[in-house]
């Protein structure tokens, strides 16, 4: 067994410890506590002026969207949700794809700023081979576009011959018979179904009248048949009149969302993903997050694509979650990108650093930090902090 014992070990679910120690055994975690008491049980490794504490989770990107990573370097958007998609669809149809080496170097990065898990979200049935045999483990989502009603037939044709998990984009781009589908299709296989929603104003004036930036959108690109009966009411109410939301539902950005729907999210255990980065850069405002942890929701975190946010790390979804919400304690925040990370995507493997969970354990540098200051620290840095993985054989 190794001790690996650091001045601070934060083990997420509980407090953080002074001079505390991991000790794990074959890639498992055996114990956690102060090294004085573990120091015994096997071989000590120093983490001399580091924090030891679980890897990152990373609840939402679209790795197929790396090479397309000059649109997120762009001037940010103001809210124009429909004209960003369009943007994105236009620089789709002229790239070249890369191979899948852009994908990479983005899961590399990752990788090195400490993420174990991400759940990605693809268009192109290549894209599940993005991640194999990478140390990030990757959860494919092969995802569902079809808003006419023959769009939508043809897409549950492709689910029903597909290997893939799947899933579905958003309200405003599925069909409801798609949306009940891919969710059914989810719920067999036991899998989460992974949904854009309550992302912007435009979708929500879509929803309640069939109007708006979004129905000039859809007309535009040919996809309004006239079989889409504005259900009238919020986003997460629409998925809920149809079926959709329960513990396995993982609602991705929830911008716009009433509290009657937070109570709603609340009371089936639905999973939400939260993603200010993204939301930040396309300047479709900030979701009530104060309301939700109020209401007993765990939120994750997600960086969503290189298209739509100038870098992929949760470290400054982190600092953007403190910069927003003031009011939401460093723990809650550290919170999100790990523990409840893990839960959103149905892993009880990592997020936490207890007996029983994998040892996947990242050593932040952190010099003369005391234990009382460490989730303050942590989730101030931003992008630049330096992360080493804690390993077994050193
Ligand atoms: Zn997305």
């Amino acid at each position: 067994m190794f001790v690996h014992r650091a001045p601070v070990v934060l083990p997420v679910i509980k407090p953080p410890i002074s001079d505390g120690a991991v000790v794990t055994e074959n890639g498992m975690i055996v114990a956690v506590g102060p090294y004085a008491r573990l120091r015994s049980l096997g071989k000590t490794v120093e983490y001399d002026n580091s924090v030891l504490l679980p890897a990152l989770v990373n609840c939402h990107i679209h790795l197929e969207l790396s090479q397309l990573a000059e649109l997120g370097r762009q001037n940010p958007h103001h809210g124009d949700m429909p004209v960003w998609i369009s943007e994105l669809l236009d620089a789709r149809q002229k790239t070249v794809p890369d191979d899948g080496r852009a994908a990479r170097l983005a899961l590399d990065d990752m990788y090195t700023q400490g993420v174990a898990l991400v759940a990605d979200i693809g268009n192109m049935p290549g894209s599940k081979e993005i991640g194999q045999g990478h140390p990030v483990q990757v959860d494919f989502y092969l995802e569902m576009l079809g808003f006419a009603h023959r769009s939508a037939v043809n897409a549950m044709a492709k689910m029903r011959e597909s290997l893939c998990d799947c899933t579905s984009h958003a309200p405003y781009s599925n069909h409801p018979d798609l949306l009940i589908a891919a969710k059914q299709r989810a719920r067999s296989r036991n899998r989460i179904f992974s949904i854009h929603v309550a992302e912007s104003q435009a979708e929500i004036d879509f929803l309640r009248d069939g109007n708006g930036l979004f129905r000039s959108f859809i007309e535009q690109r040919g996809f309004w048949d006239g079989s889409f009966v504005p259900p009238g009411c919020g986003a997460i109410d629409y998925l809920d009149r149809l079926g959709l939301i329960d513990e396995h539902t993982l609602c991705v950005h929830c911008v716009y969302v009433s509290d009657k729907e937070i109570a709603l999210l609340a009371n089936h255990h639905a999973k939400v993903c939260l993603c200010p980065g993204s939301n930040q850069f396309l300047g479709v405002g900030k979701a009530p997050v104060e309301k939700m942890i109020e209401a007993g929701i765990a939120p994750g975190l997600g960086t969503d694509s290189l298209a739509s946010n100038p870098r992929l790390s949760i470290w400054e979804e982190m600092r953007i979650m403190r910069e927003n919400y003031p009011s939401v304690s460093p723990a809650k925040i550290l919170a999100m990108a790990t523990i409840n990370g893990a839960q959103c995507l149905g892993n009880h493997e990592i997020g936490c650093l207890a007996p029983g969970r994998r040892a996947g354990i990242i050593a932040v540098n952190a010099k003369g930090l005391k234990a009382e200051n460490a989730e303050d620290f942590l989730t101030s840095f931003g992008h630049n902090i330096s992360v080493d993985w804690v390993k077994e054989a050193r």
